[in-house]
């Protein structure tokens, strides 16, 4: 329990991003992780040698740290981990971080640090570029990976961590993924951290650890000295340092209602997502990376719904092989098998970049060449993909689909080339799974309005609702500056969501939806209503969901459409959805929480 004869300091309050949920109570294990500083300055043109001999034995010692790290997780049974690592070591292995590195001490004659220093820049920008903000914040691993180099260079220790003592908040500048790794989950009680966002590392590693986290405070490494005591709120993303009495008070009344909440909550992962009346719905999982397959059975997830393949090509100088792909989506149909395991072929372009892809610069990338496009047109790119993910399909319940497509012709196209790969694939005798279902996205608004003609050429739907809000409404999905016009309630994505359906269930065809809007609580409510029969989601908030659709009633669907349908603005959908909800499902608050 905290020591309130220390609460004697002014009790200060700071507001980041929530990124894990859960209240935590400690007192603050600073981990000196600030960035260090770096003097780039001229050198002698004899000096070149030494100093790329410095660069390079650094880049060594950075990988027999990483690869000690790796070794201590196999110890300790964390393998869960690896990847994280494994992505860290790509980084580091990576040719144009080295190269790009020894040419500009060599040509613009400067030291090792300030030349690591201009390279990390740009690899950064070219991160801090990427619309998806999953894969945008990758970027962190390669600051992460440059600052232990320089570390490196300049022979300073890497800071570890170390004993802890029990109800630690670690407070970072930025959690390097190896640290989150070797911390004894046991003592250590909520992150908070200067730099990140919901879906950096410390807050992907914190959610499947299940602990609060705060990150994204800008310079609270600077603001907090060591054992102050603290209260993290990763539900609203606040900071309290020295909690009066009062404060901790309403806290602890906090933390042990949303404890009950959570207990509560856990007993739905083993339950079928069925509805009152029987109507069985099955409940996915979206994942990006192997350590999620895991979080997502535990989670009672029964398939991926999508499997996002781009991460695999990002933060490397080539795309990966074939049987590289293949032994990722192997393992993926191997561990959910016998349920599905949706995979997308590569879902990037536009601003998505991949350095080695490369696109003229496009006036107008979310319109551009993206997606299934980039695709039909870097055919052996598409074609590797494809081969691999038919040989994975002979391993379990695979699933192929196709993003972003606009027509029937783009189908078509990719069926032909689908047909070429597994003719090939008989040819050399190769097994895969020759009825594999082959379904598209659905979340362009021409894909909407043909989703009749589509509809008889798939096997399934689904349904990304991110980009389909943004394509219907013309409202970049990233621009803070239109984000009040991103209504997943306007009434034109409900009637794009209704003929959608209709469309799918006129041809007996599945319908899944796998974007975000799956994962609303009440959004889900009129998904299912609408005859949507599978919600992939990420998979924290597959429970709650759950929870929800037990307890709706599929006699209520065609009242609630009929009058949801009815209203004019997003507001009013909105505004009738929770009179509707709280006249149909009382005892569901606070899950409604939108
Ligand atoms: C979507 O667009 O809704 C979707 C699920 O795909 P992504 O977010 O990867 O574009
Ligand atoms: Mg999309």
């Amino acid at each position: 329990m905290i020591n309130l004869a220390k609460i004697d300091m002014k009790q200060t309050t700071y507001t980041g991003i929530a990124a894990s949920p859960g209240i935590a109570i400690g007192e603050v294990r600073l981990l000196d992780r600030r960035r260090i500083s770096v003097q780039e300055h001229e050198i002698d043109a004899t000096q070149v040698e030494e100093e790329i001999r410095i660069f390079l034995e650094a880049v060594d010692r950075s990988r027999e740290q990483l690869e000690k790290v790796q070794e201590g997780l196999v110890r300790q049974s964390k393998t869960e981990h690896f990847y994280i690592i494994d992505t860290q070591l790509l980084i580091l292995n990576d040719k144009m971080l080295i190269d790009s590195t020894t040419e500009l001490i060599r040509t613009e004659l400067i030291n090792a640090a300030g030349a690591l220093k201009r390279v990390l820049h740009r690899f950064v920008t070219v991160f801090e570029q990427i619309e998806d903000e999953y894969l945008r914040e990758r970027g962190s691993d390669v600051e992460l990976v440059g600052e232990r180099i320089i570390r490196n260079i300049s022979g300073m220790e890497q800071s570890q961590v170390g004993e802890l003592e029990r109800r630690s908040v670690i407070v970072a500048h930025d959690l390097s993924p190896a640290d989150t790794c070797q911390l004894d989950a046991e003592h250590v009680v909520a992150f908070v951290t200067d730099l990140g966002g919901r879906t950096s590392h410390t807050a992907i590693l914190a959610r499947s650890m299940e602990i609060p986290a705060v990150v994204g405070l800008e310079k609270i490494t600077r603001q907090v000295p060591d054992n102050t005591p603290v209260i993290v709120d990763g539900n609203s993303g606040v900071l309290v340092c020295n909690p009066d009495k009062e404060t901790l008070k309403k806290y602890l009344e906090f933390k042990r209602r949303y404890e009950f909440y959570k207990k509560q909550l856990r007993s739905y992962c083993e339950l079928p997502a069925v509805t009152a009346d029987g109507k069985l719905i099955s409940m996915q999982a979206n994942i990006e990376f192997q350590i999620e397959v895991d979080i997502a059975l535990n989670n009672g997830a029964q398939g991926i719904g999508l499997l996002r393949t781009e991460f695999m090509y990002m933060a490397r100088s080539k795309p990966p092989a074939e049987e590289e792909q293949f032994q990722s989506y192997k393992k993926a149909a191997e561990q959910f098998s016998p349920y599905p395991v949706t995979i997308r072929t590569l879902d990037i372009g536009g601003d998505k970049f991949v350095s080695d892809i490369c696109l003229d610069d496009e006036a107008n990338p979310a319109m551009g060449m993206r997606s299934i496009r980039l695709s039909l047109w870097e055919k052996n790119l598409f074609h590797i993909q494809l081969r691999a993910i038919l040989r994975a399909s002979a391993f379990g319940n695979v699933r192929l689909m196709f993003p972003m497509i606009s027509g029937l012709a783009e189908v078509r196209s990719c069926k032909k080339i689908v047909a070429q790969v597994m003719e090939e694939l008989v040819a050399e005798g190769v097994n895969f799974d020759r009825n594999i279902e082959v379904g598209i996205m659905v979340e362009t608004p021409s894909a909407v309005f043909v989703a009749d003609i589509l509809a008889s050429e798939v096997d399934f739907f689904s349904i990304g609702t991110n980009d389909l809000i943004q394509y219907c409404l013309a409202v970049d999905r990233g621009n803070e500056h239109v984000a009040y016009l991103y209504e997943p309630f306007h009434p034109a994505i409900l009637r794009a969501l209704k003929h959608i359906a209709d469309s799918a269930d006129a041809a007996g065809i599945e319908l899944c939806v796998c974007g975000e809007m799956a994962a609303e609580p009440m959004f889900s409510i009129v998904l299912v209503a609408l005859g949507y029969t599978q919600l992939s989601m990420s998979s924290q908030g597959i429970s709650r969901v759950k929870k929800l659709i037990r307890q709706w009633n599929t006699a209520h669907s065609d009242e609630l459409l009929d009058s949801l349908m009815e209203q004019k603005t997003a507001a009013d959908v909105l505004r009738v959805l929770k009179l509707k909800l709280a006249q149909y499902l009382p005892q569901a608050d606070p899950d409604l929480d939108y």
